[in-house]
């Protein structure tokens, strides 16, 4: 009889725990913006989650009774023992689960937005596709008790190239640049000698601007030892930052194709640092005097290698891009001399961008057996300090598993080191075999 007792007061005790308090989010009255973004997404996935109303409180008490994600340096993190988060950069972000409360702090504009989809994606929610999501039915919602985690991007600069981030909501919840901020960022992004001086405006009356191949000169691309030449771009530099003046970067970079001047100022240039890439280089050194932004000089293979005895200058971002490599093995492996001018390029500079393909352009629909390059070359990139990435797939659809593609690299470009079989074994279950099984039901959201 006692043990009976005994095991209804546990029985009784269990289930008042269980008897969950309602969850809350709690919002600091001063809250800044981005907190109050994150705020009003998380109400709207918890309130999916729970099918009920989720209140939103803005006191500086959290009212009894309820388990509160409380967001940012809220001022009743001890009422709940939680930790103050510390300073973070931007898009990183701190998580906390303790005592039936969770906090999320998150660093600019979008950390705190970040974190509440690292918390969903705890509670089982997933964004497969734009249309596809997973969203569990849970009433008696729980929050998970979390140890204090500093979650930073391995690269500053996400990009992805793919269909699904071109969808506002599916690149936020993947912690991807979206289209929107990629277009208000960027002044100019790539192959931009074509603007900044065209040929159909100079080629005829001034040949020299452009680039001695040997035998003639050719539009294709400048002759970047020309002073003239110089002055003209930086001219037109100046006249499209003052047209779009609070964008971030602008690309100062050769056009599409792989020649480069030869002239004998360019080639005395080219043998003194080692390297086709020093004339574009010191242009874009150049430029930063007069514009205080940083600049982007794309490299394809004629212009790649790093030089030697010469540093871009510290707002200039060098991209290189990997369009060459065998796509059958990882970088490291397959593509030495790449891997030979990432490593020299990182030696140079804390700015470096890597314009990666990992699609086949003949056809979209075949099998691409990359799959298992994707996790190292993004460890790579990480491991040598490259601080900006964009992975360049293909915006149509289909293609072959281009959600899943997606998917995979969104997660590998937040953490290169994360689980890669964990991530496809989860996406292929769910997205193509599994998902009738799962309670809760998916989204259009
Ligand atoms: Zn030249």
């Amino acid at each position: 009889m006692r043990t009976y007792v005994f095991f209804l007061l546990c029985c009784l005790f269990a289930s008042a725990i269980n008897a969950q308090k309602p969850v809350s989010i709690a919002l600091r009255p001063d809250a800044p913006e981005p907190e109050a973004r994150a705020a009003n997404v998380l109400r709207l996935y918890l309130q999916q989650i729970t099918g009920q109303p989720v209140p939103l409180q803005t006191t500086e008490k959290v009212p009894d009774g309820y388990a509160p994600v409380l967001l940012g340096k809220h001022p009743a993190l001890q009422q709940f023992g939680l930790q103050q988060p510390p300073a973070l950069p931007g898009d990183a972000f701190f998580l906390e689960g303790k005592n039936g409360a969770f906090l999320i702090a998150g660093g600019g504009g979008m950390g705190t937005e970040y974190g509440v989809y690292t918390l969903l994606e705890l509670l089982g929610c997933r964004k497969y596709s734009p249309r596809d999501s997973f969203i569990p039915d849970i009433q008696n919602l729980q929050l998970p008790d979390y140890p204090p985690t500093v979650e930073t991007p391995a690269f500053p600069y996400r990009e992805l190239h793919y269909e699904p981030a071109f969808d506002e909501g599916w690149a936020r919840w993947h912690k991807l640049k979206t289209r929107r901020d990629k277009d208000a960022d960027w002044g100019l992004f790539v192959h931009t000698f074509q603007h900044l001086c065209p040929a159909e405006l100079y080629f005829v009356e001034h040949p020299e601007y452009f680039a001695w191949n040997g035998a003639q000169r050719s539009p294709g691309q400048l002759c970047l030892s020309n002073d003239t030449v110089r002055q003209i771009v930086t001219d037109a530099l100046r006249e499209k930052i003052r047209e779009k003046p609070d964008a971030k970067y602008w690309s100062v970079s050769q056009n599409d194709n792989y020649d480069y001047c030869k002239c004998p100022r360019c080639a005395a240039a080219d043998l003194r640092y080692g390297s086709p890439a020093v004339p574009c280089l010191v242009l874009s050194t150049r430029s930063p005097r007069h514009f205080p932004i940083k600049q982007s000089p794309h490299s394809p293979t004629s212009t790649r290698q790093a030089p030697r005895g010469i540093k871009p200058a510290k707002n200039v971002s060098v991209c290189l891009c990997s369009i060459e490599c065998n796509r059958g093995e990882s970088i490291e492996d397959g593509c030495a001399d790449f891997a030979r001018d990432v490593r020299a390029w990182s030696a140079l500079t804390n700015h470096l961008m890597i314009w990666d393909y990992v699609v086949q352009f003949r056809s979209y629909v075949s099998p691409f057996p990359n799959w298992h390059t994707l996790q190292p070359n993004l460890q790579f990139f990480r491991q040598h300090g490259v601080n900006m990435v964009f992975e360049q797939g293909v915006r149509a659809r289909p293609l072959e598993f281009s959600d899943m593609r997606a998917y995979l690299l969104a997660k590998l470009m937040w953490n290169p080191q994360a689980n890669m079989d964990s991530i496809l074994t989860d996406f292929s279950d769910r997205y193509y075999g599994r998902r009738g099984r799962l309670s809760g039901h998916p989204s259009t959201g």
